[in-house]
């Protein structure tokens, strides 16, 4: 119901950038190769994002807004063996339910749909001509939430936050095309070749990505594999460390700190690495059901994971700085 779904918003939608993640995320869960996001005010006026992914039908379309409609989860069993970015069905609902929701959408074999949400009511359903993809806009965030639109920070930091996110989200899926924009301004725009260095570049500049580090490592259960920066290029905050798991973006304090560990005599006081860990691993050894936000995960054998990343990291800058 409509005062449920409010409440969920307040766990998944803490400000724009949460939407920008979760409107990727479903576009990746798609099979998009290409998604174009434009914001305009940080996504406070409104977020669109356009993708290339397997559409929706008709029914479908409305139906992606009801609570716990998910497509992504058959039977309890896929709960722990979630390949999906998505399967809490959750986060079109809670969307909608505190702004203003425009979708075109198609699965390339039936007429087009577009579908208008007003606060979590369907106000028009019709039939429109649309190729096969998703084109959804966001806009009026919050307006029948004023408390919380006054939380917002400044424009600015709003948008840092969604640059974050699409980084990380670009980072994670090298072969999909992104094209973040601000306005008329391009912010970031990345060319799906599966080339990771090639996205590091395109985030932090081609100086830094043609000079990091590449290091791997694999024991029994986890195989990993990534990229770092020389001391002399590290940065002044924590939050150029990404890691992901099974190709999808997580947050761990736990391997950042091995990380750093991995590089510690090389790591000049105060300054953080920029990198990326990928880590492959049964996905019966992770788990991701932790937070609605889908952002923490556990992981079994932990210890050995940070051991591994650890040693790797330091093996290859210690072979780079003599
Ligand atoms: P979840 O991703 O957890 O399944 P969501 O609320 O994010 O839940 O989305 C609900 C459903 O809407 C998805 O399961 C999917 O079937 C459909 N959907 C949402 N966005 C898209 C998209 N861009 N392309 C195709 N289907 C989509
Ligand atoms: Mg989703």
């Amino acid at each position: 119901d409509a005062l449920s779904n409010k409440i969920a918003a307040g766990e998944v939608v803490e400000r724009p950038a949460s939407i920008v993640k979760e409107l990727i995320e479903n576009s990746i869960d798609a099979e998009s190769t290409s998604i174009e996001i434009s914001l305009k005010e940080a996504g406070l006026t409104s977020i669109r994002v356009t993708d290339n992914g397997k559409g929706m039908s008709k029914t479908d379309a409305t139906r992606a807004f009801e609570r716990h409609a998910t497509s992504k989860l058959s039977n309890e069993h896929d709960l722990f063996r979630i390949r999906t970015l998505g399967f809490r069905g959750e986060a079109l609902a809670s969307i909608a339910s505190v702004s203003k929701v425009e979708l075109w959408t198609s699965d390339g074999e039936h007429e087009g749909t577009r579908v208008q949400i007003d606060g979590g009511a369907v106000t028009k359903q019709e039939h429109a001509a649309f190729r096969k993809g998703t084109d959804m806009t966001i806009s009026q965030l919050f307006y029948n939430t004023p408390a919380r639109l006054k939380y917002m920070k400044t424009i600015q930091t709003e948008l840092g936050h969604s640059i974050d996110i699409v980084n990380r989200l670009a980072l994670s899926h090298p072969h999909i095309a992104f094209k973040l924009s601000h306005h008329d301004q391009v912010i970031l725009q990345t060319a799906g070749t599966g080339d990771q260095r090639r996205v590091l570049s395109d985030i932090y500049g081609m100086a830094v990505a043609r000079k990091m580090v590449p290091f791997q490592g694999e024991n029994a259960d986890y195989a990993i594999d990534g990229f770092i920066t020389l001391p002399e290029m590290t940065r002044a905050s924590k939050n150029y460390i990404t890691l992901i798991v099974n190709g999808r973006w997580v947050k761990s304090y736990a391997v950042n700190q091995a990380v750093l560990d991995g590089m510690h005599t090389y790591l000049p006081i105060g300054r953080y690495p920029i990198s990326v860990i990928n880590v492959t691993a049964d996905p019966f050894l992770t788990d991701v059901n932790v937070h609605p936000a889908k952002q923490h995960i556990r992981m079994s054998k932990e210890g050995e994971l940070l051991n591994l990343i650890k040693t790797a990291v330091n093996e290859a800058i210690k072979k780079t700085v003599i």
